[in-house]
């Protein structure tokens, strides 16, 4: 795949899986199976607003690979969520859970859908159809999805009650779901919590110390808020956030727990007490020492990589570099730590929440914590010792790894 600004998501995230094939060994049948998805389910997904009037909204679910076991990968529902993006994050999710060795394989689902003004009921019902039209492809041993950005452990909830209408009470259907219908302990902040463990061993690397480090994050969901509280914690200081409706800035660091207070309350992070407002771009250009994009993809671009001006990046969104600027970013010696590790936090604890429901048994918050902060450091380790061998950059060797992993998987089962 050639370099170009306009590569759509899925081309996006190819045109990464092209780079680690420089680096390790890919036969031409193997890149004719990793680069294309297993199988996209398109389907109708008809909702009665509140006003009377029946909307239809289109929704996917695709399924990239499944060599290393059951399809696994979150739902979102974005107006963006289109039949690319949702392929894009289906494969990143290919990569993401063999980097991080759990046993599945990698999928996505999407409904192209503004819920900003949705009623509850009205999500409801957009759940419960969407979850209808794709339960035939999902199953505990075939297909498991979880929150992504617009959903949530309530959203997760509706679906385990959807197809356990059809099918049975079938609790490990979905992970992220709330603790009192078998969700884990830790899921919740597991995204973010894993964020963090690898900011800490980015700054290791780098020979940093994180205290007061300053730390820029862009979204401040389910990611980026806890990203933020748990950083917080460890002794970073955030010296700016935003959500969807503005951003803000305090360059002597924010007061973390009283900003989620001020969205709890107000439900935006704009106009929090102590800080001066500042655009999302402006955000993304700020000085910093840790750059972490934690809402949407494509948000650092040829059009604003000249100007980013940080020493690390976390990419606890999904693809938020595009290739063009990740060239950049490695050229300036940035140390940018991919998505398919930096968020992988996430799909660690939604298997671990997986594997808790099989055994019908919950472990405590730090049997998760700790076992998620052990998986994650040495994922970290051996993208780093990759890195180090072949002389190239955190997201070639992680790809390279992952792809490594697929393959051996794939081609055991006689696949390729
Ligand atoms: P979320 O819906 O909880 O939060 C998204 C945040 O981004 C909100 O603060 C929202 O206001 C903000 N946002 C939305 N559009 C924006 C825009 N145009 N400009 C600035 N901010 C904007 O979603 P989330 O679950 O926190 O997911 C965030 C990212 O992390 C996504 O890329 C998602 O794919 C990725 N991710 C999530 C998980 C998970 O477990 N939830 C796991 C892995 C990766």
């Amino acid at each position: 795949m050639e370099l170009r600004e306009d590569l759509t998501p899925f081309e996006s995230v190819n045109y990464f899986f092209d780079r680690a094939t420089k680096v390790t060994e890919v036969s031409d049948a193997a890149h004719a199976v990793l680069s294309g998805t297993y199988r996209e389910l398109r389907v109708q997904v008809p909702v009665r607003r509140d006003s009377g009037e029946l909307q239809v909204f289109i929704g996917y679910r695709i399924q990239h690979n499944g060599a290393r076991g059951p399809y696994k990968g979150g739902i979102r529902y974005h107006p963006l969520a289109d039949l690319e993006e949702v392929r894009a994050l289906a494969s990143l999710m290919t990569w993401k859970t063999a980097l991080v060795d759990l046993p599945y394989g990698g999928a996505k689902g999407g409904v192209q859908v503004d819920v900003r003004d949705f009623s509850e009921r009205e999500k409801q019902q957009l759940t419960r159809r969407y979850a209808g039209q794709i339960s035939h492809i999902i199953g505990a041993t075939r297909d498991i999805p979880a929150p992504d950005m617009n959903t949530n452990a309530q959203t997760m909830a509706w679906i385990m009650d959807e197809y356990g209408r059809k099918y049975g009470h079938t609790p490990q259907i979905v992970t992220g779901k709330p603790i009192a219908l078998g969700g884990s302990y830790g899921r919740e902040a597991a995204t973010g919590r894993g964020c963090v463990i690898v900011m800490e061993e980015a700054c290791k690397d780098r020979g940093l110390s994180p205290d007061g480090l300053s730390v820029v994050i862009q979204g401040f969901g389910n990611v980026g808020s806890w990203a933020a509280r748990i950083a917080h914690d460890q002794g970073f200081r955030i010296i700016a956030t935003s959500d969807i409706k503005g951003g803000i800035h305090a360059p002597n660091g924010l007061d973390i727990p009283k900003l989620v207070e001020h969205v709890a309350q107000t439900g935006s992070v704009v106009d929090f007490p102590g800080s001066s407002p500042i655009s999302n771009d402006d955000l993304m250009t700020l000085k910093c020492d840790v750059l972490m994009p934690a809402a949407l993809g494509e948000v650092i671009t040829h059009r604003n990589v000249d100007d980013v001006d940080t020493q690390i990046i976390i990419e606890a969104a999904n693809h938020p570099v595009t290739p063009v600027a990740d060239a950049t970013l490695a050229d300036r010696g940035v140390l940018v730590v991919p998505d398919i590790l930096a968020n992988a936090g996430g799909v660690i604890v939604s298997y671990f929440e997986w594997v808790q429901n099989i055994q019908e048994f919950r472990w405590e918050e730090s049997e998760v914590n700790d076992r998620l902060s052990t998986k994650l450091r040495r994922a970290y380790g051996q993208v780093k010792d990759f890195r180090d061998a072949k002389g190239t950059s955190m997201r070639e060797a992680a790809f390279a790894l992952a792809v490594e992993r697929v393959i051996e998987a794939a081609t055991l089962r006689g696949y390729l």
